[in-house]
């Protein structure tokens, strides 16, 4: 038995893979495969539909709000979005507060003026900024719902009178949120709604063709609408298991129900973080993630023992990003309650036999 903590690409649930696997040979008893099939056929529109009509049904979306799902992953974004919303005269307000931050900051400059409005780098990411103020005259204030990396998320979305614009790739689907109150959502699916390959936008319509710029056909966000998220081959295969994994999150109740479980999940780990004496949490409390959590050991000279350890209890992907060391346990959708708990149970074990 594996326990997959990886960061992303990572868990899904066991039925998408057996729905998928079983695509993979003979879709819908066509005798094709889904990997030969046209991506105008019916049948495929009919999944690129499905997912888009999911996810406005999972997240609650409004009518301004439209689906799409793109190729080039969540670094894409990173360029898309200044594209699409800034001219080279405008200004944006970002929040550095994690590797993701400020690539996407990296990329906006590249489209129009850039402020940063606050930073959590001095203290390696490990809190979210909460005193800061946006410019009235930013056109959007961008986000990252959740740091990856750090193991940090917004417990509760800023408010701002400005655009709200977000990276939500390691959260997205993970818990309620007003998600109409955000005029652009985007996120790599790898992390929690699918494989990769492809990224989830949520767009309102209302706030595109503001700017003058000349925006390359397939870099605009409009033109992509008009087509249905079919403008050129769409990644067919990483959206139809995106239907399936959003079938799957529909059937256990939706977004409310696995938020729960989440709480849950994320609630197990901290408080063995916080009692067991061999370990300590990398980030304030009231920051935490509930999707990435990173501890260290008090004593690093274990790490690489303990590690062995949650091995050979077949446990994977808990090894610490470069930049913070120690662990990571990623707590996505897909991972089942008991998976937790072999963790937990291992840094007991641990703890009382050395
Ligand atoms: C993984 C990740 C990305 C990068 O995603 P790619 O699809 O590899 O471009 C961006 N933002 C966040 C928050 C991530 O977790």
């Amino acid at each position: 038995m594996v326990h997959n903590f990886n960061a992303g690409p990572s868990i899904l649930p066991k039925e998408v893979f057996e729905q998928a696997a079983a695509a993979v040979l003979n879709w819908n008893n066509s005798g094709l495969s889904i990997l030969e099939f046209g991506h105008r056929t019916a049948e495929f529109t009919s999944v690129m539909e499905e997912a888009r009509s999911l996810v406005k049904e999972l997240m609650h979306l409004d009518a301004n709000h439209e689906v799409l799902f793109l190729h080039g992953g969540a670094s894409t974004q990173f360029m898309q979005v200044p594209m699409n919303l800034l001219d080279p005269k405008d200004s944006a307000a970002y929040t550095d507060t994690g590797v993701w931050g400020s690539k996407a900051i990296k990329e906006a400059k590249f489209f129009g003026k850039v402020e940063v409005v606050c930073s959590s780098k001095e203290k390696n990411y490990n809190f979210i900024p909460k005193d800061f103020a946006v410019p009235n005259d930013s056109k959007y204030l961008h986000i990252t719902t959740n740091n990856t990396i750090y193991g940090t998320q917004w417990q509760r979305i800023p408010a701002t009178s400005n655009s709200l614009v977000a990276d939500m790739s390691s959260d997205i689907m993970s818990r309620v949120l007003d998600f109409n109150a955000f005029d652009l959502i985007y996120a790599g699916a790898q992390k929690n709604m699918g494989p990769s390959g492809v990224n989830l936008v949520v767009v309102n319509k209302n706030i595109l063709g503001k700017i003058k710029r000349a925006i390359p056909t397939i870099m605009d966000y409009r033109n992509h609408i008009n087509e249905g998220s079919m403008l050129n081959t769409p990644p067919v295969f990483s959206v139809f298991v995106c239907m399936l994994t959003l079938r799957w999150l529909k059937s256990q109740g939706g977004v409310a129900a696995i938020e729960k479980l989440n709480n849950e999940k994320a609630a197990l780990l901290y408080k063995e973080i916080d009692e067991n004496e061999m370990f300590t949490g990398t980030t304030v409390k009231e920051d935490r993630s509930k999707m990435n959590v990173c501890f260290v050991m008090n004593d690093p000279g274990k790490e690489a023992d303990f590690l062995k350890y949650t091995q050979s209890l077949g446990i994977v992907g808990i090894k610490g990003h470069r930049s913070v060391g120690g662990f990571r346990a990623s707590l996505y959708n897909a991972l089942p309650i008991s998976s937790v708990l072999v963790l937990v149970k291992a840094m007991k074990d641990f703890a009382e036999k050395r």
